[in-house]
Formats: structure tokens, sequence, C-alpha cells
């Protein structure tokens, strides 16, 4: 049994705490949130007063939080931050699960460092679905002995745990694979509506494709088209999934990405502008695949 402390209990971090928990660990959760705070206490966490008193007494952390300045700012000190590198023990580990920009990861990596703390940047892919059955991919950067010391805990919320490399490995990789996702939904999404247009029903349509060569992650496990899919966030009004607005945030890093590696990225430039186009029309907090609806005369369907 490992003391955790665990902060950012949203749509990831919710379950995911709760399958440490499940799986025997003490964990002490903080959010902003008090509705998070009562799941976890449903889920057998035991929840802190601030994150401060969450990662008191542990040797592990774990951060699950929107972006890199929310990371930055809990656990660093600079622009009025937390601090909460300065509240663990030398030799203690912390694990960012979060999807940030290379640089805020590499920031407190290194602050982490320099205190003696193991920090690893371990963002994950599964969507909630993912998280809540513990089989999420979590892809990571830092040093291989902290990955392989980290392996039991990931274990308890993945199925597929990669080393990627250096620290801010884990963050390219999740880049590239999140402006992948992207650029599949909105084609899904896209084939989707032409197929409906011209008559044919979307289930078998999904079919179809999803045993052909179109076939992809977006089609065959997170269906953008309300009803395919049981467990989907389409068939739940497009709630409690990957929002809109997150998705804009990881396009936005993958932009930056490609400006840093001189890389041609236009498929993802597409997508990006899609994505933002969709955002603004009042979709930020409507799981990503709603991105169906730009393809749609909702009055219709
Ligand atoms: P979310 O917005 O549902 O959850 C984030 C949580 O962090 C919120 O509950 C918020 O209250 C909390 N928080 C923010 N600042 C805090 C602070 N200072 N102290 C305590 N709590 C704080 O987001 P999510 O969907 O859970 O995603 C979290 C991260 O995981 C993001 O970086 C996202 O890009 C990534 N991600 C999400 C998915 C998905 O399908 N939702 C999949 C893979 C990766």
């Amino acid at each position: 049994m490992t003391r955790i402390g665990f902060i950012g209990l949203g749509n990831m971090g919710g379950p995911m705490a709760a399958n440490l928990a499940r799986a025997g660990h003490a964990v002490q959760v903080f959010d902003l949130v008090p509705e998070s705070l009562e799941r976890a206490i449903k889920a057998g966490c035991i929840v802190a007063g601030d994150a401060r008193e969450a990662v008191t007494g542990c040797d592990l952390a774990i951060s699950m939080l929107p972006a890199g300045e929310h990371v930055r700012g809990l656990w660093l000190s600079e622009g009025g931050g937390q601090d909460l590198l300065g509240a663990l023990p030398a030799g203690a580990q912390v694990i960012d699960c979060s999807t940030i920009d290379v640089a805020s990861a590499r920031a407190v990596g290194d602050a982490a460092k320099a205190r003696g703390i193991r920090f690893l940047d371990a963002p994950v892919s599964g969507g909630v679905t993912g998280a809540a059955a513990g089989t999420l991919t979590f892809i990571v950067g830092g040093e291989s002995a902290d990955f392989e010391a980290a392996r039991p805990i990931l274990a308890c919320m993945g199925q597929n745990l990669f080393h990627a490399g250096a620290l801010g490995a884990g963050q390219i990789a999740k880049m590239c694979n999140n402006m992948l996702l992207a650029i599949h939904m909105a084609g899904t999404a896209e084939a989707l509506a032409l197929g409906v247009k011209e008559g044919l029903d979307p289930g078998v349509l999904s079919t179809i494709m999803s045993k052909s060569s179109g076939n992809n992650w977006s089609l065959e496990r997170y269906n953008p088209w309300p009803g395919v899919m049981e467990n989907a966030p389409a068939s739940r009004g497009y709630e409690g999934g990957f929002m809109t607005r997150l998705m804009v945030k990881d396009l936005g890093l993958a932009m930056a990405l490609a400006e840093h590696a001189h890389s041609a990225v236009p498929m993802g430039a597409l997508a990006r502008n899609l994505f933002n186009l969709h955002a603004s029309q009042g979709r930020e907090s409507k799981d990503f695949s709603s991105i169906l609806d730009l393809y749609l005369d909702k009055s219709q369907y």
C-alpha cells in the first residue's frame, strides 16, 4: 500500500484516483470542484482540505490538470504558484499525467530534480472509458529507472505503459497522437455526414467502414454519431468526455511543436481550425466528437 497524493479529479483524474483506491492504496485527493470531492469519497479516496494537505506525508504525488499553467502553478513557486514540490521529501516521485507543453513539463521536471525529487511527464490516452476501466495508455518521459519504479502504480490505472524517452518525450508523443486523433475524428464525422445525407444509416455505415480500410479509433471506439455506440459521449449529449477546449489546447501545442521542429503539419492545422471554429460556436465544453455538428443541419437529423 502506497500513500498517494492526487490533485485534479476531473473527467480523467476522478476515475484514475478511484482505481488507485480500489487497488488498495491510500489516495489523498484534492480538486477545486466540490462535486468531484464527493464522488472521490464514494470511491474510497481521502479528501484533503487543499492541494498541500493532499500531498502531505506522501512519497508519491500525481497531478491530472487541464494545462501547463495549472501544472506549473501547482508544483512551482513562480508567479505565486503553490510550490508543492517544497511539500515533498527528497527522493519522492511526482507523476504529472496532464497533457501540457513540453517547456512546462521540463521546467517542473528540472525544478524537481534540483530538490532531489524524481519527475515523470506521463500523459495518457484512452479517454474517460479507459480511465474508468483502468485500461489507459501511459506515454512517459523521464529517467528509465523512475519509469520502472512507477510501473506498479501506473498499472493500477493503465494497460499499456510506454517509456517514450527523456523528460518531455511523453508530451511530444502525446501531441503527435492527439493531432492524429483530431484529424481522424474530423474525417470520421465528415464521412458519416456524407453517407447519412445520401440516405445511409449511420450505424450500418459505421460497421462497414470499421471493417474496411477507413477504420480508426474515432469510428470504432468513440463514434461521433449519437446512438451508434451506447457508451460514447455522442450518445449522452456529448457530455463527460474530452472537451473541445482541451482538444483545441492540444492542437495549439502540436502547432507550437511543429514550428519548433520546422515540420509541415497541414492536416493538423486544418483540424485545429475546424475545432477552433466548432469551439467558437458554443461547443467548448462539449466532447470533441461533437465536431459532427459542423457538418450537419441539426434540424434534419
Ligand atoms: P477536466 O477539466 O475534466 O479536469 C481537470 C480538473 O483539474 C478539474 O476538475 C479542475 O477543477 C481541476 N483543477 C484545476 N486546477 C486545479 C488546482 N489548482 N487544484 C486542484 N484541482 C485543479 O479535464 P480532464 O478531461 O480530466 O483532462 C485532464 C488532462 O488530461 C488534460 O490535460 C487533458 O488534455 C488530458 N486528457 C484528457 C482526456 C479526456 O478524454 N478527457 C484524455 C486524455 C488526456
